[in-house]
């Protein structure tokens, strides 16, 4: 911080430039220390914000505890004790650690058994927090084991600037155990480098501003870091959350003008030339059942975007069972009736396998018109491509792509990466399961325009798997419109939803089994997840489904499915348990999407404890699909807080809207985000759950920002703040003009 703030504040972008040497005492062993915390930068020290905050306005003393209660103490380390344990090769004497702790109130003794790197860890002089049970050992109180963190080392200032009776607030930061730093260290980094940061410039207008309820930034940083009263955190949090999300959604509006402003879309076909019935009337015509509303609504919505100028973006949502499906479908025969090529991706090769089969039947006895036939029509024709097709098969789908005689095509990604090239690729849907990024849409638009660069975009189709929040989807998904199926088909029974806790309950769910089969109904067993390989739990299951056939389930027909067989011994026990050959299918989450099978009324799922909220609502989904009862069990003897929450949000609910939400609220945006996009890691403050309204202002500021300036040249501060979180491709592409 050598020049000087200009009149108009200070910039995160000076901030970036500036490595944290610059600030006072900090040499190459505190900056190594503060990279171990991502901190190289003094913006990056400022964004560091705490964790929590102690407010020691509000501390109870020492003189005030009682025994038996559950206690926090904010106290000085005034006495450390650790006999040295006993060495050598005889019974060590437990390690135990004594320390006394001292406030305006009173002392306390502390003790830790076991602990021995406590001795170290609190030294005399030292700021702590305790938070546990107090109990009494000979008249005095104290606590045993509780948790402790370091507020301010013995070196780390006095009572002057604020000791535990002066009644400030502390921010506790986020450390690693490897930086050997102290909270109270980082803080008074933090303040030296806003002390000489002074004024921030303000990117966000004061107008908007003050319509949101938004406080400057400078009086946010101050709040976030060095708050007076606790009064000042959360409308500081607000502020800076509000930042973090308006440069995300500002990063998806540009990214959505750029493709529209170079966009070379395909506005397809919505009726026959010829007249006579299209595609996609013969297709709902020759659907067993009616659509739902939903449905119809839907396909609605993508026909106007497919009938367009611009390339569709779109997102599909609904729930588990909604019929997506049958939407994808028709979205991609809209492309074919125009004589383009639709392509239905899929995140795994068994999942791409069980679309083509679904698509297969869907689509079976189509026609399109072809006048390189005698008749001037031939059958639609669907293939599949992953990277299991045999090389044969495989040339023969490439070259019906490339010639057009191949209309329908199913894969994975491989689709976009290997050598495939498309005589016209129209229609693109995507069974997203969060595992696509934007990397891959752009491949897909290259993919359209050919290798001449001749072609054209295509439209493009997102589907979740299963919903996530109407707000986190407005990050996640930001780029794309939103469609969302929010009606399930007629009859759908919700599915009866137990955990069981111990093998005597368990006995219950292979009693239901055997009641169903007896009554002409088909279970499946799910089998424990192995994370990491697929070899083991493929192994488990084989084992599983020996012991339930001999023991649980004997005299059943039992059979098995997991992703180590070959595709022809899966498609064979598919068949045998659709036909009814089979009663029971034990399987690994191979089955989680696409299969459907009405008579399955039972799902029974081992050690579900290992799955997650998104999954056993996926599994769940696949019985209940007939329109009479059914029944799903939750095996598992776990009693962690988070499997309990999630079990019982199962047993509660059976909308995969409502258990989207307790999905978020569990796991925090964190995985929802994950590595998926970058730019999004910079979500630091905002709370997806908690301030969906910030997410909407946000969106709603950002798109009136590039309204008619689409550069962002009226706003340049935002621009530079934009690249500070963004890597230098999505910037290239975001500001290229
Ligand atoms: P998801 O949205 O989970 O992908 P699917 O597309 O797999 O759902 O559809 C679930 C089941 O519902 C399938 O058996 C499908 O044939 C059936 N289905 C779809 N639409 C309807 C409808 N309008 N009426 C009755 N059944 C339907
Ligand atoms: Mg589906």
């Amino acid at each position: 911080m050598t020049s000087p703030a200009t009149s108009a504040g200070r910039r995160l972008g000076q901030l970036a430039e500036l490595p944290v040497t610059v600030l006072r005492g900090v040499g190459p062993g505190v900056a190594a220390d503060l990279a171990e915390l991502g901190i190289t930068t003094v913006f990056y020290l400022v964004t560091h914000y705490p964790r929590r905050y102690i407010d020691g306005t509000r501390m109870v003393t020492i003189d005030q505890l009682a025994e038996g209660e559950k206690a926090t103490v904010l106290a000085s380390v005034t006495r450390v004790s650790a006999p040295p344990s006993r060495q050598g090769r005889g019974r060590r004497a437990p390690a135990r650690v004594q320390v006394d702790l001292a406030d305006r109130g009173g002392r306390i003794g502390v003790v830790f058994f076991n602990q021995a790197w406590r001795a170290k860890q609190l030294p005399v002089g030292a700021l702590v927090l305790a938070f546990g049970p107090v109990s009494s050992y000979r008249d005095r109180l104290q606590m045993v084991n509780p948790t402790v963190e370091v507020l301010r080392g013995p070196d780390e200032g006095t009572t002057e600037d604020g000791g535990p009776a002066s009644g400030r607030i502390y921010p506790v930061y986020p450390l690693t155990d490897k930086a050997a730093l102290t909270s109270a260290r980082v803080g008074r980094l933090v303040h030296e480098a806003l002390d000489r940061a002074g004024e921030f410039a303000d990117p966000v207008p004061g107008e908007a501003r003050s319509r949101l309820g938004l406080v400057d930034r400078t009086t946010a940083f101050a709040g976030i870091h060095r708050p007076a009263s606790m009064a000042e955190v959360e409308p500081a949090r607000r502020r800076l959350a509000f930042d973090e999300l308006l440069r995300l959604q500002l990063a998806l509006v540009l990214r959505r003008q750029r493709l529209h402003e170079d966009a070379r879309g395909i506005r397809h076909a919505l009726e026959r030339a010829e007249g006579g019935a299209t595609l996609i009337e013969q297709f709902t015509g020759g659907l067993p059942f009616p659509l739902t509303g939903a449905q119809a609504r839907a396909i609605d919505d993508l026909a106007v975007d497919l009938g367009g100028p611009l390339p569709m973006h779109r997102l599909l949502q609904g729930d588990v069972g909604a019929g997506k499906t049958v939407v994808a479908v028709a979205a991609l025969l809209i492309g074919v009736e125009g004589g383009h090529q639709g392509a239905l991706m899929a995140p795994t090769e068994v999942l791409a396998e069980q679309h083509a089969t679904e698509v297969r039947r869907l689509v079976a006895g189509l026609v399109v018109s072809d006048p390189s036939t005698l008749e001037g029509r031939r059958p639609l024709q669907v293939a599949l491509l992953t990277s299991r097709t045999a090389a044969s098969e495989r040339a023969s789908v490439q070259a019906g792509l490339a010639d057009g005689s191949v209309d329908l095509i199913v894969g994975t990604h491989a689709l976009l990466t290997d050598r495939v090239a498309f005589d016209s690729l129209g229609v693109v849907v995507i069974d997203e399961q969060h595992r696509f990024g934007v990397e891959q849409r752009a491949a897909l638009r290259d993919k359209g325009r050919g290798d001449d660069g001749t072609g054209r975009d295509p439209d493009l189709l997102v589907m979740t798997a299963t919903p996530i929040p109407r707000t986190a989807a407005m990050v996640v998904f930001g780029d794309l419109d939103m469609t969302v199926i929010d009606e399930l088909p007629p009859g759908r029974q919700p599915v009866a939803t137990a955990w069981l806790r111990t093998p005597l309950e368990s006995g219950q769910a292979w009693a239901r089994v055997r009641e169903q089969v007896g009554s002409g109904h088909r279970a499946f067993v799910v089998c424990p997840l192995v994370e990491g390989s697929d070899k083991i739990e493929a192994a488990s299951a084989t084992a599983e489904a020996g012991r339930l056939a001999d023991d649980e389930l004997a005299g059943l027909r039992v059979g098995l499915l997991h992703g180590q067989m070959r595709p022809a011994d899966k498609e064979q026990a598919m068949d045998a348990f659709r036909s009814g050959e089979l009663d029971v299918l034990v399987a690994t989450t191979v089955i989680e999407v696409g299969v459907d099978v009405p008579e399955a009324s039972v799902m029974v799922i081992e050690d579900a404890d290992r799955f997650g909220i998104a999954q056993l609502h996926q599994l769940r989904g696949r019985v209940g699909r007939g329109g009479e009862p059914a029944w799903c069990f939750l095996l598992s003897e776990s009693d962690s807080p988070e499997s309990t929450a999630r079990l019982e949000a199962m047993e509660r609910s059976t909308d995969g809207f409502v258990l989207a939400d307790v999905d978020l609220e569990l796991r925090g945006e964190g995985t929802l985000l994950g590595a998926r996009q970058k730019g999004r890691s910079d979500l630091k403050l905002a709370k997806l759950l908690s301030d969906r309204d910030l997410v909407v202002d946000a969106r709603g500021l950002a798109v009136d920002l590039v309204d008619g300036d689409p550069r962002l040249d009226d706003h340049p501060l935002l621009g530079e703040e934009l690249r500070l979180f963004i890597d230098d491709d999505e910037a290239e592409f975001l500001f290229k003009s």
